[in-house]
Order: C-alpha cells, then sequence, then structure tokens
C-alpha cells in the first residue's frame, strides 16, 4: 500500500467498472478491465456494474465505501460531462469529499469509436482506467466556497479581436476597459486599405 504523495494518507482506491448494458460491454471486455484493476496499485476494490448511474449502481458505490473504508473512488463509464456530478454527488452520500472521485471514459473513448475492435477497445480502456487510477491517487478533498464577482473585464490588445472582444462583453452588460500598447486601435486590420470580398475599407 502507497501513501498519498501530498497527505502520507493510507490510500484505498475503489474502482467501478461500467457495462452501460451493451452500450460499452458490447465493444469492451469490461470483466477483463475489471480484472485488471484489481492490479494497480492502491486498489482496494473492483465492482462490475450494469448501469453504474442507476440507483443500485450509486448504492453498490455507497456500500463499497463503507464496507471497504474507500477514500478514492474512479468510475470508468462515460464522459465526465454527463456524470461526474452524479458520481460526486453519490460519493458525498458515502461520507466522501466529492472531490475525491475521479472518471475514465470507457464509452465515447473506446465502445463508441472502436465498435469493430474488441481487443483494441479493451486494451485502450485498460489503460484509460490506470491513467484514472494514478490521477486519483493524487486527488485533494476540495472546499466549495462562494465570491462576489466583479462584472468587469479588462481586455489586453485593441486589434480587431480585442475590440471585437470588447464590443461583445458591453452588449452583454459588463464594465470593459480597453487596454492598447501602441498610440491607435486597430493592429494590422487598420494597416489594410481594403477587405476581401467586400472590398470595404478595413476600419
Ligand atoms: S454511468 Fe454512463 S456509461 Fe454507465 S450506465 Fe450510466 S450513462 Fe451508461
Amino acid at each position: 500500500m502507497v501513501s498519498n504523495v501530498a497527505t502520507d494518507e493510507e490510500l484505498r482506491v475503489g474502482v467501478f467498472v461500467c457495462d452501460c448494458g451493451l452500450n460499452i460491454a458490447g465493444a469492451v471486455d469490461t470483466a477483463a478491465v475489471a480484472e485488471y484493476a484489481e492490479t494497480l496499485p492502491d486498489v482496494t476494490c473492483v465492482v462490475r456494474n450494469k448501469y453504474t448511474c442507476a440507483d443500485p449502481g450509486q448504492n453498490e458505490i455507497k456500500d463499497a465505501v463503507r464496507q471497504h473504508n474507500l477514500n478514492r473512488v474512479v468510475v470508468a463509464s462515460c464522459t465526465p460531462r454527463q456524470h461526474e456530478p452524479t458520481f460526486r454527488q453519490c460519493v458525498y452520500e458515502a461520507g466522501l469529499n466529492p472531490y475525491l472521485m475521479e472518471m475514465a471514459n470507457l464509452r465515447e473513448h473506446c465502445s463508441w469509436v472502436h465498435p469493430d475492435d474488441r481487443d483494441g477497445a479493451t486494451a485502450k480502456a485498460k489503460d484509460l482506467v490506470a491513467s484514472a487510477v494514478a490521477r486519483a491517487r493524487f486527488l485533494q478533498a476540495q472546499e466549495e466556497m462562494s465570491v462576489p464577482v466583479s462584472q468587469r473585464a479588462l481586455v489586453i490588445g485593441g486589434g480587431i479581436a480585442g475590440i471585437e472582444a470588447a464590443l461583445e462583453m458591453a452588449e452583454a452588460g459588463h464594465k470593459v476597459t480597453l487596454v492598447e500598447k501602441t498610440p491607435s486601435i486597430g493592429g494590422v486590420m487598420a494597416q489594410l486599405d481594403k477587405t476581401y470580398p467586400t472590398m470595404d475599407c478595413s476600419i
């Protein structure tokens, strides 16, 4: 068992491999991925779920966290864009800090893009799980906080991109300060005579 680099805390990682029905299991050998996950450093328990995001799958995560005293969780399932909030809430309800959860994307990055290459998709899934476990070993608990935000923007550079950005933000209701180091704004655009295809004056 190896300690967390930053805290000297003994690491106990749980890995949860999702079949997503046949969405993942149809193209990835999830049993082999789960078996491989058992060999990774600091992995204490591995569970294969049919649908990890469904209530039974989430309950398996919560049970394993309590039963094995896990302090890091890796969910090998789909894109974090879809279910990162789901699994953060899940581990929070199990008593863990929600930021001690990491994901590996076996669906979009393996089964969906390599549907006709089961061996290749499975090998890639193993690599993604190993990477997620490695990242999880460096995770630190985070606290969320709210701070007042001033709705003001500073745009540095008065070329065409800076001007456009400043105008867009001003139209969205923000107070904008545009800073340009030369005596005039416009950048390269200001040096052009006409612009294609309308041949209008560039400024
Ligand atoms: S967690 Fe993602 S991959 Fe797993 S069943 Fe739910 S949607 Fe499918």
